[in-house]
């Protein structure tokens, strides 16, 4: 079995192909396919949730990520390898409640507004993340790795979790000791919350309003090829590693606001809203 080839990077939510192979998920049944536009969640960094949709005319009740080692297929977080490790074929397993025979050749479709609302979301999570880095960059002490725009890489540094949902996001990041020894200095945060986040919105209404346009480096056709976004911003090229689905254009976001709240003075969460 050869990895799978993903469509989802160019956007497509639609295609035919082949069942390859076939794997138990509890009760239900796991079907993969040599190429599919369906987008999985991912094991080592599960931000962005599973595609919905149908596979052969039957529903597609969850999309997850497997790998092929010679032997037997692993699922999602049994997975012991990370993601894209060498020796292994990575594979889009889409999950139905009924079994389809290998050889079979069958339609995927996509669930399109799903999709878009996911993409959205996911678009907007790395424009908060930067516009974040810049709200928070006299912050720092000593200069840690730098994002895309030269700011101090807030995000990268401190982010222990990244949540895509439809049309948002949520990211908690830690303010802990490590941090701190990295030259952040998280003193009076709690009392300029309001002021981080309207910064926060100001570059985000001016990145919309700016119709930037957003593109997938892609390298490969393979689902664990090691893509980066891309967004031509008025500052600069941003460019994030990225796995997931987005937007063409930042436009299409209509508004994009964030909420910040801090608790115990060691846990960052911001909550990204798209109202398009
Ligand atoms: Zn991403």
């Amino acid at each position: 079995m050869n990895s799978t080839v993903v469509t989802f990077p160019a956007g497509q939510v639609s295609g035919r192909s082949r069942i390859v192979g076939t794997v138990p998920v509890g009760e239900r049944h796991g079907l993969v396919v040599s190429e599919t536009p369906f987008h999985p969640l991912d094991h080592t960094w599960p931000d962005q949730p599973a595609d919905r949709g149908t596979i052969g005319g039957l529903p597609v009740a969850d999309c997850v990520t497997g790998a092929w080692s010679g032997d037997r297929i692993h699922l999602g977080a049994d997975i012991p390898a990370r993601r894209g490790a060498e020796g292994w074929q990575w594979l889009v397993v889409h999950v139905t409640d009924s079994p389809l025979p290998v050889g079979e050749s069958v339609e995927l479709a996509v669930d399109p507004a799903y999709r878009a609302a996911l993409s959205a979301g996911h678009t907007a999570c790395h424009l908060a993340a930067l516009a974040l880095n810049a709200a928070l960059a006299g912050r720092w002490r000593k200069e840690p790795a730098l994002d895309a725009l030269g700011h101090p890489d807030f995000d990268q540094t401190a982010i222990t979790s990244s949540r895509i949902t439809p049309d948002a996001s949520v990211d908690v990041y830690r303010l802990g000791k490590s941090l701190r020894k990295k030259g952040f200095t998280a003193d009076g945060l709690d009392t300029a919350l309001a002021e981080v986040a309207a910064a926060v919105d100001d570059r985000l209404k001016a990145w919309v309003a700016a119709d930037a346009p957003v593109r997938l480096d892609v390298p490969g056709p393979e689902l664990t090829a090691r893509r980066t976004w891309h967004c031509s911003l008025p500052e600069g090229e941003a460019s994030i590693p990225c796995g997931g689905t987005h937007v063409t254009r930042t436009s299409e976001l209509g508004s994009v606001t964030v909420e910040l709240t801090l608790d115990e003075g060691t846990t960052l969460t911001m909550r990204t809203t798209v109202t398009r």
